[in-house]
């Protein structure tokens, strides 16, 4: 195989020059002669030629985020969607059926019931709670299944080991969104995955500054994504690619930190659920959580994203969430900025009231990503919210 166009793992070891790295905005470079021009252009060699089809920013990021996931190689792109839509179409034809987890963020949810089923690709559903139902539904044919894990915003925890067992002996492929617990609190491909995409905007990014995205796993399923993301355009630019470059030094401390004080904040709700003054608290690092055996096979820590249920329905939750003064109302997630989202008034705003309730989202849910102000700030934010 040449090498791949898309970063592979590489410890840069010590760094010599520069500490931080140049960033490179020029969308075309000089070519030596007519035969690097026609070999770079024809993609047979990687290296500076034109930026759609890669560029050293984002090969550096790319190499690093291989590393991270244990991967054979990652490819970059401009969003987590741009990144989770390319591996899909980079793999499916008309024809081909995918298995979609009924609890999967909505953005993806959107991209396979309108645009994959326009290009004839049959979508249908499960559960990733429920492996009997997978099970049933694998006993058709299916080319790719699709899930993610903790699952938004019930923060419940779906069996990584069984579904990609299930997939793999049906024949079936698995794409895995990591956005919500990225090593080292979940090593997915380690796990069986086939493919992990992610939203790079959240825990890789951390700064709320970054908007991307990236497909890793092995080689083979690698080259298509890559093709696919040339012809479309879909590259990350290198402005956000340095960005990227930026936090990754910083991803293990802030991830460790923010997840030790997501575990802190937890346990202090329970008290305030003890109190009567909230009705449940959902941590997948608590030790009521109804996965926690599946927490402690497959996760290192409970990540930082909870979710509480405020009384008073979703007035009353409303009502909270508008006197929040320290965790800001605000989506995503990941970043050292706590905040906070109504999943009834955003996420999930399509379903009705009862439809929620099926899913496990009762509307007083308050999904919360823990950033680095500390836990007892973000308690005392949450009580004097509740006390209003
Ligand atoms: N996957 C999950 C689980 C997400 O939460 C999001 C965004 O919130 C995405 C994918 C999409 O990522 P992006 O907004 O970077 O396109």
């Amino acid at each position: 195989m040449s090498e791949p166009l898309y970063g592979v793992p590489h410890d840069h070891g010590p760094l010599l020059g520069p500490l931080s790295p140049p960033l490179i905005r020029s969308t075309t470079s000089g070519q030596p002669d007519a035969d690097t021009l026609r070999a770079m252009g024809a993609g047979e060699r990687p290296g500076e030629f034109y930026q759609r089809l890669g560029h050293a920013n984002a090969r550096a990021w790319e190499s690093v985020v291989a590393l991270h996931e244990g991967a054979d190689g990652a490819v970059s792109f401009a969003s987590g969607m741009a990144a989770i839509s390319g591996a899909l179409m980079a793999h499916l034809k008309p024809g081909d059926r995918v298995l979609l987890a009924e609890e999967i963020y909505g953005g993806t949810s959107s991209f396979a019931l309108a645009d994959l089923a326009r290009f004839g690709v049959v979508v249908d559903r499960f559960s990733a709670l429920d492996l009997g139902g997978l099970r049933a539904q694998l006993a058709r044919p299916a080319q790719w299944v699709v899930f993610e894990s903790p699952i938004n915003p019930t923060l419940r925890v779906a069996d990584l080991g069984a579904i990609t067992g299930m997939a793999k002996a049906a024949g079936a492929r698995t794409l895995f969104d990591t956005t919500f617990a990225p090593p080292p609190v979940q090593q997915a491909l380690a796990l069986g995955v086939d493919l992990v995409a992610c939203s790079a905007t959240k825990f890789y990014g951390g700064h709320s500054d970054v908007l991307a995205g990236f497909v890793a796993g092995r080689h083979e399923l690698l080259g298509p994504v890559e093709l696919w993301r040339r012809r479309t355009g879909a590259v990350l630019a290198p402005d956000p690619a340095w960005l990227l470059l930026r936090s990754w030094p910083t991803l293990q401390l802030r991830v460790a930190a923010q997840q030790q004080q997501a575990q802190q904040l937890a346990e202090g709700l329970v008290a305030e659920v003890r109190a009567g003054r909230l009705l449940a608290v959902s941590y997948p690092g608590l030790p009521d959580h109804p996965d926690r055996a599946l927490v402690a096979r497959q996760m290192r820590g409970g990540g930082a994203v909870l979710a509480v249920e405020l009384p008073g329905g979703l007035p009353g939750a409303k009502r909270a969430y508008d006197r929040l003064r320290r965790i800001a109302r605000a989506p995503s997630l990941g970043g050292i900025e706590s905040l906070a989202t109504l999943p009834a008034f955003t996420t999930h705003a399509a379903l009705s009231p009862e439809q929620r309730a099926r899913a496990g989202i009762p509307d007083g849910l308050l999904r919360i990503s823990v950033g680095l102000e500390g836990a007892d700030a973000l308690l005392a934010d949450l009580r004097q919210a509740l006390a209003g």
